[in-house]
């Protein structure tokens, strides 16, 4: 080992930010130098594209970037134009189908919805925010509590947690009251109706200025900071190749998208940080292929639906002057949809699914003029229950070497299917949001089960373990099994059923990784 080791990050979501951050924060000379796929979207890389004001720009910053579905700016991307043809489906934006139905797509009839973000942040740049703690069994059984409670507060200061954002909205509290009303009595202590966490800084205004990788990586962008010395960022580069030598890696091949060269950089670590589906598919590409590689793919059954606020229901617990100076505060910071954010969360063995209400004076599609609901003076909510999904080995993605995807990389299929086990909490989840609905006015749309793969929570295919038994890739530090110094961070190393959002989670798994990975550089 040199005296300045030097460390490869694949991937610049707030994963791949996180070990770029604990690492060089944990050892005195390492460098880090990062390669992300997509292009650099804001000036200071990897803010959130929800901080941007000018409504063209912010649509630009998305199409730049859903790789194979960015429409005009495909080339720039280094993506051919022309080749693949625009599929039949279009994804939320900022992100792009894996099952994109052009030349070159995955497979994922079962799972539709499955979707990736390819530019600086990841899908850290489109994210909304949500970073609750998991609680009782969707935390991992091996990590020690005290220990864990210091990795997911470590995850909360690199996330910016907020977790009284919109606190004093007397909207949200009266969305609050109501929802207590009709639930507060079977929920237990502490873990009843309250404010949802976020990630962001709350502006004097009551705005916010939401967290993406930028604020993982702080003191890594600053050039005052000696940190900043250490770390290189390079966009639009990407990792065809972990090359590996024995039960080490020896650095990564890159191709730099801009001019086509591909080079290969040597390293003394590499962590893959490219999400759930692409950090297996980089692994299996580069021959290096456990027994549980892509399986146990989780996410969240999600059911949705959108309520018009009944006005003498709200009026009990908030006055219309306070209606109005809200809608007037709201009003000056117009680019930003969400005002307040409130939850039910996970409890076993009563509520094992979680709740998330968002409150916003319109609601999130065009409702009819002629809908009596239109328009609706107290505003609206779009409220989502999340239900766990059981790890199971026959879920998940599988690599062909004969077919190769748009990067020319082997194609995806992915396989999933609900068991009963799930479909009984989505019945009881579903009726808990109707009658969540009921207490706060009326449905304009749904309860309806978004197809799967909507959650954008992928879980589970690069699991950490405790015993290289074939059930996980990594250890409990997130060391793939059987290669010395290859890491994998992101969703896809959470072993559990969950139903939190999942970003804090993996951050704190990502810091338990950077801190043992560090360590191995002394
Ligand atoms: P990503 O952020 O996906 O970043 C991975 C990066 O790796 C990408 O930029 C990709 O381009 C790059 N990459 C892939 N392959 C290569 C390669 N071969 N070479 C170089 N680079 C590569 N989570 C929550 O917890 N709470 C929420 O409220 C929430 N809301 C969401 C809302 C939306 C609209 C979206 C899209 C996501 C949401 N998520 C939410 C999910 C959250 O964004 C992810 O959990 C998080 O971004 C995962 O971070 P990551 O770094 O592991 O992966």
């Amino acid at each position: 080992m040199t005296d300045t080791p030097t460390v490869v990050v694949v991937g610049s979501g707030p994963i791949g930010a996180a070990y770029a951050r604990e690492v060089l924060e944990n050892h005195p000379t390492a460098r880090v130098v990062m390669f992300e796929a997509g292009p650099q979207l804001t000036p200071v890389p990897g803010q959130s594209v929800r901080n941007i004001a000018d409504p063209e720009e912010k649509e630009r910053a998305r199409e730049m970037s859903q790789g194979p579905q960015a429409g005009a700016h495909r080339e720039s991307l280094g993506l051919p134009a022309g080749v693949v043809v625009e599929g039949m489906f279009t994804a939320r934006g900022g992100t792009h189908l894996i099952d994109f139905g052009g030349e070159g797509s995955g497979h994922a009839p079962s799972f539709p919805a499955a979707a990736a973000s390819t530019n600086v942040g990841g899908m850290g740049a489109h994210w909304t925010c949500a970073i609750p703690r998991p609680h009782q069994s969707e935390k991992i059984s091996f990590i020690p509590d005290d220990e864990w409670e210091t990795l997911i507060g470590r995850a909360e200061t690199l996330l910016h947690a907020q977790s009284a954002a919109f606190a004093d909205s007397p909207i949200g509290g009266a969305i609050r009251a109501l929802l207590d009303e009709e639930f507060g009595a079977e929920l237990p202590e502490g873990r009843g109706v309250g404010t949802l966490p976020v990630a962001g800084d709350p502006q004097p205004d009551g705005s916010m200025v939401w967290a993406g990788a930028d604020a993982v990586f702080g003191p890594l962008l600053d050039a005052d900071s000696p940190l900043s010395r250490r770390f290189q960022l390079h966009d639009l580069s990407l990792v065809r190749e972990v090359v590996r030598d024995g039960d080490r890696v020896t650095g990564v091949v890159v191709e730099d998208l801009r001019t086509r060269e591909t080079r290969t950089v040597a390293a003394d670590a590499v962590v893959v940080a490219a999400d759930a589906f692409r950090t297996p598919q980089l692994l299996w590409a580069s021959g290096i292929r456990p027994a549980a590689l892509g399986r146990y793919l989780t996410e969240h059954p999600v059911v949705i639906g959108t309520v018009a606020l009944d006005a003498d229901r709200m009026s009990r617990h908030a006055t219309e002057e306070q209606l109005a100076e809200e809608l007037e505060r709201r009003a000056q910071n117009a680019a930003d949809p969400v005002a307040a954010v409130n939850r039910i969360p996970f409890s076993e063995p009563g509520h094992p699914y979680s709740l998330q209400v968002m409150y916003a004076e319109r609601p999130p599609f065009e409702l009819d003029p002629s809908n009596p609901h239109a328009g609706n003076k107290w505003g609206y909510v779009n409220m989502g229950y999340g239900m766990r999904k059981r790890p199971r080995v026959e879920d998940g993605v599988t690599f062909d070497d004969d077919e190769r995807d748009y990067r020319g990389f082997p194609n995806m299929t992915i396989e999933y299917a609900l068991t009963d086990a799930e479909q009984a909490e989505i019945d009881e989840a579903t009726e808990r949001l109707r009658r969540a609905g009921a207490a706060l006015g009326a449905f304009v749309a749904g309860p309806r089960l978004l197809p799967a793969g909507s959650s954008l929570h992928y879980q589970g295919t690069t699991r950490i373990g405790q015993a290289d038994d074939g059930t996980s890739v990594a250890d409990a530090y997130s060391r793939v099994w059987g290669v010395e110094n290859l890491w994998v961070g992101g969703n896809g190393t959470i072993p559990t059923a969950t139903t939190v959002n999942p970003t804090l989670m993996s951050v704190a798994i990502a810091v338990r990784g950077a801190r043992a990975l560090a360590a191995s550089l002394a």
